[in-house]
Order: C-alpha cells, then sequence, then structure tokens
C-alpha cells in the first residue's frame, strides 16, 4: 500500500477548522479519523456560541423573545427556509424544518398516501432503514390494508447488492394503476448506493403515482433538484450530514404544485396556519400555499439554532464545491480499499457501494469475510478509526467533505490493510 502524502491535505484541506473532531490518545494521532458522519455529524465550532445566545435571550426576555430580536422566535423557522432549500434544489416555499424524520414521513404519507380503488401500493426498496420499512407498514394497516399485499418491496437481483435502475422502474410499470406511493431512500444507508432519482420520479408520475423521497444519507451529501425534478414530496433529517447533533429536526419538502393546493388533507395544527390567522385564537384553519402549512406545532428553538448554525456553513461551501471535494475524498479512499482488498487474502473484502460517480455519495460500505463487531471494535481502540457495522457483514466508511482528511483515509486502510493480513 502506498504511503500517505500529506500534500493531498494542504492542498485539499476541506473546512475542517469549522469542527470539533474528537480526540484520540494513541500515538501517533491526537484526533479519531472520523467516519460515522453519516450517523452522527461532528459538532460545528460555531455551534455552542448560537445555542447560548438563544439560551441568554430567554433568561433575559422571557415571553418577549417571541416576538423581539434579531429572530423573534416565532417566526425563527423561516431563517432556516432559503438555506434549506438551496440543500435540496427547492424553492424556498416548498421546506420547512420541523419535526424528527419518521414523524415527517407519515405527516406526508397522511396526505399523499389516499389508497382508493385499484391504487393502493406502495412501492419501496427491501434493504431499507428499518423505520421506513415500520412506517410503510403501518401506513398501509392505518388505512385497513395488510402491508404483505399492499406493500411492494425491491429486492437487488440475486447475487447483487445495489438496485438496478431499470428493475425499479420496470417494477413500477408493472404495477401501473396499483401504484399510489413509490418511496425510496435517496442514498442508501445500507450499500451507499444513490438512487436515479428523476429516472424514478418520472417512472412513479407516468404511472399515475406520487414519488416521495427520503433524503436521510442524500441531504448534505449529493446534489439534488428536488423541484426541477418534480419529486412530489422528501423528508430528512438533519444529525447525519447536516451536523445538527444527536436527534436534530427534521426537513420536509413540498412541491409548490401540491402545496399550493390548500384544500389538500393534512395532519393540521396552530403553526400550519398562516401568521394572519394563527394568533386571532378563533377556528379559521387558513393554510398558506407553502410547506409552512405542514407544521403542526411551534418551533424548538434550541433544536433549531444548531440547524441554522450548520445550514450556513453549507451556504458558505456551497454544494457544487462540496461535491467535487467529497468525489476527490471518496476516491482516493476506493483507491486505497482496492490496494488492500488486493493485498489481502482473497475475499477478505469488498466494496458493495457502486463506483460510478452518478451512483454514490461519500460513503463506501465494505463487506468482510471476519467479524466486523470486532473488526470495528480494534479499528475504534486500537487506530481512533470511527467506522459503524450494519449486520451482518458491512462496515460503512463516510469520508465526509466537510471536514474528513486524506490522512482518515489513509489511516483507515492501514489498519485495515494490518488487521486482514
Ligand atoms: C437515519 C434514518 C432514519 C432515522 O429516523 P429518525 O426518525 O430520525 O429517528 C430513518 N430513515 C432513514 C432512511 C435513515 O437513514
Amino acid at each position: 500500500m502506498r504511503a500517505y502524502d500529506p500534500a493531498l491535505d494542504t492542498a485539499d484541506p476541506g473546512w475542517r477548522d469549522d469542527f470539533y473532531i474528537p480526540p484520540f490518545t494513541g500515538d501517533p494521532f491526537t484526533e479519531v479519523a472520523y467516519f460515522a458522519g453519516n450517523s452522527l455529524g461532528l459538532q460545528p465550532r460555531a455551534t455552542r456560541d448560537a445555542v447560548t445566545v438563544e439560551l441568554e435571550r430567554w433568561a433575559q426576555m422571557g415571553v418577549e423573545g417571541q416576538l423581539t430580536g434579531p429572530r423573534p422566535w416565532k417566526d425563527y423557522h423561516e431563517a432556516l427556509r432559503d438555506p434549506a432549500a438551496r440543500l435540496v434544489g427547492a424553492l424556498p416555499h416548498e421546506t420547512v424544518t420541523m419535526n424528527s424524520l419518521t414523524v415527517n414521513l407519515h405527516v406526508l404519507m397522511a396526505t399523499f398516501y389516499r389508497p382508493e380503488g385499484r391504487r393502493t401500493k406502495i412501492i419501496m426498496e427491501d434493504i431499507v432503514f428499518p423505520s421506513d420499512g415500520y412506517a410503510m407498514a403501518s401506513q398501509a394497516r392505518w388505512h385497513g390494508l395488510d402491508p404483505a399485499e399492499h406493500v411492494i418491496r425491491l429486492r437487488p437481483r440475486d447475487g447483487e447488492d445495489v438496485l438496478r435502475t431499470d428493475d425499479v422502474t420496470a417494477a413500477i410499470r408493472a404495477s401501473g394503476d396499483e401504484v399510489a406511493v413509490v418511496v425510496f431512500s435517496a442514498v442508501n444507508y445500507l450499500t451507499g448506493e444513490w438512487m436515479d432519482m428523476p429516472a424514478i420520479t418520472d417512472a412513479g408520475h407516468a404511472v399515475g403515482a406520487i414519488v416521495g423521497w427520503d433524503l436521510a444519507h442524500a441531504a448534505g451529501n449529493v446534489p439534488m433538484q428536488l423541484h426541477d425534478w418534480g419529486v412530489d414530496w422528501a423528508a430528512w433529517c438533519s444529525y447525519k450530514y447536516i451536523n445538527s447533533g444527536p436527534g436534530g429536526l427534521a426537513g420536509a419538502f413540498i412541491h409548490e404544485r401540491h402545496a399550493r393546493d390548500t384544500s389538500l388533507p393534512r395532519l393540521a395544527g396552530w403553526w400550519g396556519t398562516s401568521t394572519e390567522t394563527r394568533f386571532r385564537m378563533d377556528d379559521t384553519f387558513d393554510p398558506p400555499p407553502t410547506a409552512d402549512a405542514w407544521q403542526m406545532s411551534n418551533p424548538p428553538i434550541f433544536s433549531m439554532t444548531p440547524v441554522q448554525v450548520s445550514l450556513e456553513i453549507f451556504d458558505r461551501v456551497g454544494m457544487p464545491a462540496l461535491r467535487e471535494r467529497s468525489l476527490r475524498l471518496t476516491a482516493y479512499l476506493r483507491s486505497l480499499l482496492e490496494e488492500v482488498t488486493a493485498e489481502s487474502p482473497a475475499g477478505a473484502m469488498s466494496i458493495v457501494t457502486p463506483a460510478e460517480d452518478a451512483r454514490h455519495g461519500c460513503q463506501l460500505s465494505v463487506r468482510f469475510q471476519a467479524d466486523i463487531h470486532h473488526l470495528a471494535e480494534i479499528l475504534r481502540d486500537e487506530d481512533g478509526v470511527i467506522a459503524d457495522t450494519r449486520n451482518p457483514d458491512i462496515i460503512r466508511f463516510a469520508p465526509v467533505p466537510l471536514y474528513s482528511s486524506y490522512l482518515d483515509c489513509w489511516r483507515a486502510a492501514e489498519a485495515l490493510k494490518r488487521h486482514l493480513a
């Protein structure tokens, strides 16, 4: 395996200085090599002060903070609207920051999954983050339908790890007018596969279905154009690539062609009515023609501030620059892992994530013959390499373009080479 070249990090440092990197005490490194930003992103250095400002405002102003100051709490979510829209390729009034991801899946399905006549089916992937599997099965049951019959879960072909776009679009066509909702993870949590979002969205629309996307592993990771692609709705969490902290608030996207239809059924709350009627405290529910109309409760400020701070970083960096660094960094890790694979016993490891640029974000999922839990444990304890395991045989490495370094990638590969030898 080739040696580490420090010029790589000097020439392409990313935005590492904006983040706290957890310490590591094993010689010669003083920081961990963090590859788990796809599970919980690292803390931006600016977050603590920004949260302290709001705590101080609360201490000094009490309820007056709702109405006064540079960012009154009652309108706080509006400060997140434009940057969130830029992150996912939406118009500002198509996005809103609220709730958590699984809650948003349900809130959006309440509007967009209304099985009727023959059109009852949900099509999704079979290798799915469990929460989405539970959510979609429970949506079918909620409507009195048996998920075994009404939720279609697509598997990769035998002997293959990831779904082929053509197989997905063919399955959608095959179910035709029985498809109510198509819902996929844009980037698969296990395999790292980035789905062909425009092709699948078009295929869903061609059979008259609604197409929603779970962006948990896509938001802040890959460039998207939700509006132009005509996506109906989407939801994402912000504690993975968006670095908002454990359990951070989620995002939602509702295409303006739906948001404009204020008669759509929805689960309503007082924050979903227009700002003019909200404080009249009467019985008028008057939703604005925007994603804001799906809000139910007043925003949790101490959870919103970290999202706002993080979105400022994305705005400063810009998705194009971030994606370019992501491709460089992930290509570097891939080439090192390929060297390790070639130098290790046959079959010891293999990369599962598609190699083509258009089919992956920053995560590389690697399959191991060895016990992954033991391997991840020694990587963590002996080498300070933090990567997570997913049963039965995958370890996920996500070099995050905002803060991961070429040295991190080299450390991971070098440690794997030693342990697999
Ligand atoms: C991380 C993740 C979740 C987590 O759901 P929460 O509601 O935020 O706990 C759900 N779905 C997918 C696809 C994920 O990757």
